[in-house]
């Protein structure tokens, strides 16, 4: 399939209505939801506490709401979370969960404890139609969006899942959009999705503690600029277009040049520090000497940081990790140009739950509807 079809697919996909599932309604939407039923909108913000921060569902125990109010609640909206399939912990500590989409979908969530902070990697679709050469979820297809409920319901459930920290605050510090699925294709249920994470009244995580994710999807890229501020990842995987069309095809629609340029703006906008780009180490492939070079033209004197990402193997895969010292090497050589450069460590790969590898469970739509299998 094409980056274009697969982009236009994606278009079309239907973002399904949350209807009156009232967990993925942001704060502004809620007080809507109140006022067209003839209450005031601050009973929007009381909702969002008992549901977001004391995880509390059942309407008839929020007990600041007037009774008449939680009985027109309870016949007429819904606290509806996405059912858990299944559970797996990783001998380091990292937990996954499948969790229910529509029609018998399932997506992956991720947990990866550290020593000073816990990470959630959430999903924002029904596999992915981007097509990037080396993504487990790639391989799977596209199946569908998920809604802002099936986004923030995985926050909610991991946090109920989840023993808490000493102090007693939830193990959930950072959310990463990084699991299945691109999230700027499904911008209409995200950006709802990263208000909630940021509101005081729903989870309160600071702005640099959410992260998108991207394969760099630039007209919705710029419209986040005007929208939202979070932390920004991009994945960029290659110093060349030549290269960069074949692991990440959406290039061929939006080149480095532009993909790089919407990434200053976003700075820009938002006086943000750097935007982490995302560079997956494939053997042999983009791992060179000449890679590094090529990636620190583009990179030194910008506000940038690169994130180095061990390839992580999946069945069927054409590709392989580089070399621990290969990787090393690249590493320094953007450090030497000026470039902030880190590796990610791989975390919970005996349960396939490691960056790539996240598949669930996904009837691919997109590919059979565009006709090339
Ligand atoms: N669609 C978004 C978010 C998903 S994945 C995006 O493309 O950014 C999060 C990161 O894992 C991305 O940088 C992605 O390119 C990377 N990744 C995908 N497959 C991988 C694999 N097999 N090994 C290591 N990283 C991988």
């Amino acid at each position: 399939m094409s980056a274009r079809a697969a982009d236009s697919a994606q278009d079309a996909a239907t973002v399904a209505a949350d209807g009156d599932n009232l967990l993925g309604l942001p704060r502004a939407a809620l007080e809507q939801w109140f006022a067209e039923r003839g209450h005031k909108p601050f009973h929007a913000r009381q909702l969002m506490q008992w549901v977001h921060q004391r995880q509390v569902l059942d309407f008839e125990s929020m007990t600041d709401l007037a009774k008449p109010l939680r009985a027109e609640l309870a016949a007429n909206a819904t606290l509806e979370l996405p059912r858990i399939i299944n559970r797996h912990k990783s001998t380091d500590g990292t937990f996954k969960w499948l969790m229910a989409a529509k029609n018998g979908q399932a997506i992956e969530t991720v947990f990866i404890p550290e020593a000073d902070r816990g990470t959630l990697c959430i999903s924002s679709q029904v596999g992915c139609a981007l097509d990037c050469a080396f993504c487990a979820t790639a391989k799977q297809g596209f199946n569908s969006n998920l809604t802002t409920a099936e986004i923030v319901g995985q926050v909610w459930t991991a946090i109920a899942e989840l023993p808490r920290r000493a102090n007693g605050e939830s193990a959930i510090t950072n959310v990463v959009f990084m699991g299945m699925g691109e999230p700027l294709a499904n911008y209409r249920s995200v950006v709802p999705a990263l208000q909630l994470l940021l509101d005081d009244h729903a989870y309160g995580l600071s702005r640099r503690r959410v992260t998108l994710s991207t394969s760099g999807l630039v007209p919705q890229l710029d419209k986040l600029a005007q929208e939202c501020n979070v932390a920004l990842a991009v994945s960029l995987h290659a110093p060349d277009d030549d290269l960069r069309d074949r692991l990440v095809p959406i290039n061929k629609i939006h080149p480095i040049e532009d993909l790089l340029d919407a990434c200053w703006r976003y700075v820009a906008a938002f006086g943000n520090r750097h935007v982490t780009f995302e560079y997956v180490m494939l053997d042999g492939v983009n791992d060179q000497r000449e890679h590094a070079d090529a990636l620190a033209r583009l990179l030194a004197g910008k506000p940038a940081k690169v994130n180095l990402i061990p390839f992580n193997p999946f069945p069927g895969t054409e590709f392989e990790r580089s070399p621990d010292a290969v990787i090393d090497r690249f590493r320094d050589r953007l450090r030497f140009r000026n470039v902030v450069t880190t590796v990610r460590r791989t975390r919970g790969d005996d349960i396939d739950a490691a960056c790539g590898q996240l598949a669930g469970r996904v009837k691919d739509r997109v590919r059979r509807r565009l006709g090339d299998r």
